[in-house]
């Protein structure tokens, strides 16, 4: 059973890896304002490499939130550390709980 601290680990390395495309996508603007992007899956399960599309202002509305993170429909594996606040038909929004928040938004803060 991975930790908490190990799973919001993770997350924020995929998190991490989703702000550089959305940097990438905006300095070179290739998408417009309703075109779809390739995101990584910030699910939990180590070894996922879904691919989740949303348009760069979908993915600033996960994004206000530190503990928010984008996944895969489906892609909710620890109900005790995590809540779905959002359903859409290319992505769900998981909200971290308890000790998992912690972690997420502490490596939200990191440099
Ligand atoms: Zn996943």
């Amino acid at each position: 059973m991975p930790t908490a601290e190990r799973i919001g680990k993770n997350e924020a390395l995929f998190r991490e890896v989703n702000q550089r495309i959305r940097e990438l996508n905006e300095a070179f603007e290739t998408s417009g304002a309703g075109e779809l992007t390739d995101f990584v899956c910030e699910c939990s399960l180590e070894g996922c490499r879904e691919y989740v599309r949303l348009t760069l202002a979908e993915y600033e509305e996960v994004r206000t939130s530190a503990a928010r993170f984008l996944v895969a429909p489906g892609h909710q594996w620890t109900p005790e550390s995590e809540r779905e606040v959002g359903r859409h038909e290319r992505y769900w929004v998981v909200e971290k709980l308890g000790a998992a928040r912690e972690v997420a938004e502490r490596e939200a803060d990191a440099p």
